[in-house]
């Protein structure tokens, strides 16, 4: 089975592009979307899941024409929005009969046996009778997707699923995610590289509705491999290493500011060779960091916007800059 997206867009009401001719082809297995905030996931993920209309361009999985035949993609498609809402009075098993119920399966006894098994398959069947209003949200996240596997779906989309997890809890939900069988496409849109770096076998990476990269985690570190270089920046040298580097991440330790930089040699004194990571990637195609034509953007003449870095506690964000949200 193969997703097929061809020349996808979407322009708002409001006047935002939020899709701009976007084609890709999704296998079966983990496939990342990442992206900054607004660059599109939700649109793109809320189009295949037939909640919305594109303008232009056309979706189709397998044999099935995704626009046009609605009602045979929802039959094979599990879905976790990314604002997903529990009814938070109400049991986890009573929930999830209730939507297997809705889905179908309207047999009790097969019924039971689905929600036990899915309920167990997530790691919640020892709190299944505690109300979801109580859930921590790598529960609810955890009760998502156990939801979205009802009716054994062909394709599964989550969209932003770790958004607000706390680490361990991120990681037992990318765990259980990644339990999902090969035999199906599951789309999992995230802002976080490190989602797809921990589980998807193939990304595309977007920004303001295009897509800049599509391929193998693998053959994007790869593609940086030996250009990668470390340095740890004392605070008060930070703007002008800023100025004379390609810096792409910049992560706190130990109070520290330890830069990762583009080059294709030694940048200078007191670097040393960085294994790159999805993140590096990640930046040098998000932000224009090039010059060299080789980085960012990847769209000819760009579109006059720019991505800077901040850093924050550690956490490396990419501020859009240019488009005044
Ligand atoms: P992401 O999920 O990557 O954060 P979205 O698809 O939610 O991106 O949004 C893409 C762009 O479209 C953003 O600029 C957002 O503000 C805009 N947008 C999303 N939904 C709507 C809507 N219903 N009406 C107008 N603009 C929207
Ligand atoms: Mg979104």
């Amino acid at each position: 089975m193969e997703l097929v997206i061809e020349n996808v867009s979407k322009t708002y009401a409001n006047g935002v592009r939020a899709l701009d001719g976007v084609s890709l082809t999704i296998g079966t297995g983990m496939f990342g979307l990442v992206g900054p905030n607004g660059s599109g996931k939700t649109t793109l993920m809320r189009t295949i899941a037939t909640l919305q209309e594109p303008d232009t361009g056309s979706i189709r999985l397998g044999s099935t024409d995704v626009l046009k035949d609605k009602e045979a993609v929802r039959r094979v498609l599990g879905y976790l929005p990314q604002e997903f809402g529990v009814y938070p009075n109400i049991n986890a098993v009573t929930l999830l009969s209730h939507l297997a119920t809705l889905k179908g399966i309207t047999n009790g006894t097969e019924r039971e046996h689905v929600v036990e098994g899915l309920l167990r398959r997530v790691g919640l069947w020892d709190d299944r009778k505690k109300k979801l209003g109580t859930f921590s949200g790598g529960m609810k996240q955890r009760f998502g997707i156990a939801q979205a596997l009802l009716g054994n779906p062909e394709l599964i989309i989550v969209d932003e699923p770790t958004a607000g997890l706390d680490p361990e809890e991120r990681n037992k939900f990318l765990n259980h995610l990644s339990e999902i069988g090969e035999s199906v496409i599951v789309i999992l849109s995230t802002h976080i590289v490190d989602d797809v770096a921990q589980v998807c076998s193939d990304m595309a990476i977007i920004r303001e509705g295009f897509v800049l990269h599509k391929g193998e985690p693998q053959a994007a570190l790869d593609e940086i491999r030996g250009r990668t270089w470390r340095k740890t920046v004392a605070k008060p040298e930070l703007d002008e290493f800023f100025e004379k580097h390609k810096v792409l991440t910049t992560r706190l330790r130990a109070g520290k500011t330890i830069a990762h930089v583009l080059a294709d040699e030694r940048p200078g004194e007191g670097f040393d060779g960085a294994d790159p990571d999805l993140q590096d990637f990640y930046f040098m195609k998000l932000w224009r960091v090039n010059g060299d034509g080789n980085g960012g953007g990847g769209r000819e003449g760009g579109n006059g916007k720019d991505q800077s870095i901040l850093e924050r506690d550690g956490h490396v964000t990419a501020v859009d800059s240019g488009k005044g949200r």
